[in-house]
């Protein structure tokens, strides 16, 4: 998504690499620049002017550091503010009642009821509820309920409804008393939107706030809807009184401006995003990976957050032990090939490291991949349990045989030696970032 914003980043930042000094003239310049990139990507005007007024005082303020280059001053001033702007840091969702009920709410299409699945799932994986419930109030939209039922069923949670209700509020009172009776540790409701606001959609939300009496009620938003989606989120929080945001579609064509505005405009946190459509595709919202992507300095913040819930903890203590006694094997690589296929497409993971937000990874062949599958296929048992040294001539017969390059043989010896590397030390930046590399290399 941020790809907009963050070439025009990196345009103005390189122009202020090569200056000496931050002066009045040149930060003028900048700082003229990012207002033009900030109203471009769609950020309301008075959001862009209290951003700018206070980027401009921080960037001025400084004298220039002899050991920091004026541009990285400058973007660490951009940098700063954006994560305060945004809130600094992650908005937690209140789950201190005896039984939590969670309202999600939004106008039609913006991702609520994908949004409540996916909610519900994140909870349970990150262990912070064991038996959530999902209620079907929305009644509004005809597949509405049976769409929450096919997500429910997909991840394993009960959902609520009541076929033949038109009335949301029963569903409401009665899929409560079941909450408590079935011992379930938190509720989230689903609830009817409109394709815009109307009073009917208001009155029917306010009288479900009234019913559930809300420890959340979380507005989704559609990222790609820009100032729009502030707007309505404004409007939302007004009539209702919201406790935090939710931005979807963020792995669409945005131009970022909802994520910089909505939290100034509601004066409620961001609390989520979702940059996908499937239902593991749910992220923390954190304003400081934001203002990384924002700034096309990558997300590493996210690319180790997800390393760290493919790669548990038992496997990694597995590999652990693996390299310290020596038995880490081919074999085990290619195991370790296919958990980070599940971390999610290769394309994306690439994009999330610094500095490679901005290549052109449109002509990666993710197949190219499976050549690395059929290398290491194509050794013998000693060779893929690491028993024997992988010599030229062996690398040369494996190449042949599995109807690759010498090369690639190369390549996945090197690359051999950074997964033990990584391994080694834990799902840390730096040794992601060269597996990565390594990974890239291939495609
Ligand atoms: P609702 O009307 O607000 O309940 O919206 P839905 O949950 O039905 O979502 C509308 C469409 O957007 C569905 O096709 C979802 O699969 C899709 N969707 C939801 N969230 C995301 C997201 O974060 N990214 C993408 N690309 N699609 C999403």
């Amino acid at each position: 998504m941020q790809n907009f914003l963050s070439q025009k980043f990196q345009g103005i930042f390189s122009r202020l690499t090569g200056k000496h000094q931050l002066t009045e003239k040149n930060i003028s310049q900048a700082v003229q620049e990012v207002r033009e990139a900030f109203l471009e990507a769609d950020v309301s005007y008075p959001v862009v002017k209290v951003l700018i007024d206070s980027i401009k005082e921080k960037a001025l303020g400084k004298k220039v550091l002899g050991a920091i280059k004026p541009g990285q001053q400058f973007i660490k001033a951009v940098h700063d503010e954006l994560v305060s702007f945004m809130g600094s840091d992650p908005a937690p969702l209140n789950l201190s009642a005896d039984l939590p009920v969670f309202l999600v709410c939004g106008l039609q299409g913006s991702g609520k009821t994908t949004f409540v699945a996916k909610l519900a799932r994140f909870l349970k994986k990150s262990g912070e509820v064991k038996k959530p419930l999902l209620l079907a109030c929305d009644l509004q939209r005809p597949a509405a309920v049976e769409q929450l039922k096919v997500l429910g069923e997909q991840i394993g949670v009960t959902v609520f409804s009541i076929d033949g209700e038109k009335d949301p509020r029963v569903v409401a009172k009665k899929g409560l008393e079941f909450a408590k009776n079935g011992n379930h540790d938190l509720v989230i409701a689903d609830t009817a939107g409109r394709l815009h606001i109307d009073e009917a959609l208001m009155t029917e939300l306010k009288e479900m706030k009234g019913l559930l009496k809300p420890d959340e009620i979380l507005f989704v938003a559609n990222a790609t809807f820009g100032q729009d989606a502030v707007r309505t989120a404004e409007a939302f929080q007004k009539e209702l009184g919201i406790t935090g945001s939710v931005l979807t579609m963020l792995d669409g064509n945005t131009r970022g401006g909802a994520a910089l505005s909505i939290r100034h405009m509601t004066g409620k946190p961001l609390k989520f995003e979702g940059v996908g459509e499937r239902v593991e595709d749910l992220q923390p919202f954190n304003p400081k990976s934001m203002a990384d992507r924002i700034l096309g300095m990558g997300d590493t913040i996210n690319l180790v957050r997800k390393a760290e819930e493919h790669f548990d903890k038992a496997s990694m203590e597995d590999m652990e032990k693996k390299i310290l006694d020596a038995s880490f094997t081919y074999a085990d690589l290619s195991n370790q090939f296919k958990m980070m296929k599940k971390m999610g497409s290769l394309k994306g993971l690439l994009g999330m490291l610094p500095g490679m937000g901005n290549l052109d990874l449109g002509d990666l062949d993710e197949r190219k991949f499976l050549h690395l599958e059929a290398m290491i296929l194509s050794m013998t048992n000693d060779e893929r349990n690491g028993r024997v040294e992988l010599t030229m001539s062996r690398r040369k017969r494996i190449a042949k045989g599995s109807g690759t390059h010498l090369d690639d043989m190369n390549r996945l010896v090197k690359m051999y030696g950074q997964a033990k590397e990584f391994f080694k030390k834990g799902p840390n930046m730096k040794h992601l970032q060269k597996l990565m590399g390594g990974t890239k290399a291939w495609l």
